[in-house]
């Protein structure tokens, strides 16, 4: 029999694309290719609230000129990032039939400004985030993919965690380091049972798994290749399902919200 969850659906929020060369994503690919990568949040309704995975990535950074060459162009970034009104976040939360203020969980995979674009809505939320990111994203020189003023929010209450740790039942959190410092994957139980293993960047494709091709970027290999490999023996478990956040096919065959999976 199943272990007791508290999480009743799962949601898939589709935030925006990233315009990639192939060599971001899988080491050694060819940057002659580029990508149009999804940009997920997650939110999970559970029996004491609402959790949030991630936030996506600001569009106001994007579509003001300025604001886009300096963030953006200034820093390297060939092509920006798409948003459309559709991906907004909070247009998706509101055709939940919620708020922002009604989030009171919010947890950070890493840093990187694809995942960080709208934790400016949740200061009244409790912001959980792998203490050895927090300091790396924060005390380090920011790198192409931090925008340190999406993070560096004065009012922010954060819950530094160290390592494996259960949110709540259903929610595990896994210490996957190797992308960043301070990376973590997620394991949702479903009430059908169904195990969803939420990879954020420990691998943006399917085929980073399914290969076990490092990703584009790391902070440390070996550790973004143990992290990948422990997420795919998971993965082989039964009833256990693989999702990865930046893959531009699996993305078309997942239930976007207002779907959910349960
Ligand atoms: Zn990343």
């Amino acid at each position: 029999m199943a272990a007791y969850t508290s999480v009743h659906k799962l949601y898939v929020l589709l935030c925006g694309f990233e315009i990639l060369p192939l060599g971001i994503s899988v080491r050694g690919g060819d940057n002659r290719i580029i990508v149009a990568e999804p940009i997920c949040a997650y939110l999970a309704e559970t029996e004491t609230g609402w959790v949030l995975f991630d936030t996506g990535i600001d569009a106001e950074r994007i579509h003001d000129p300025d604001l886009a060459k300096a963030y953006y162009t200034d820093r390297g970034w060939t092509t920006l990032p798409v948003v459309h009104p559709a991906h907004s976040l909070t247009g998706q939360l509101q055709e939940i039939g919620i708020r922002p203020e009604d989030i009171h969980q919010v947890v950070m995979s890493h840093m990187h400004t694809d995942h960080t674009g709208y934790l400016k809505l949740f200061r009244h939320a409790t912001i959980t985030a792998q203490r050895a990111e927090y300091h790396y994203a924060l005390y380090n020189p920011p790198e192409l993919g931090n925008i340190i003023e999406d993070y560096n929010l004065p009012d922010l209450n954060w819950q530094l965690i160290e390592g494996d740790h259960e949110l709540q039942p259903g929610i595990q959190l896994l210490s996957t380091p190797g992308h960043t410092p301070g990376h973590q994957s997620a394991l949702i139980s479903l009430p059908s049972g169904k195990q969803l293993v939420l990879t954020f960047d420990a691998g943006d494709f399917l085929q980073n798994f399914d290969q076990e091709l490092l990703p584009g970027s790391a902070s440390n290999d070996r550790q973004a290749m143990e992290s990948l490999l422990r997420l795919k023996r998971l993965a082989n478990e039964p009833g256990h399902m693989l999702f990865p956040l930046h893959d531009p096919a699996f993305i078309q065959t997942a239930r976007l919200a207002p779907l959910y999976y349960d």
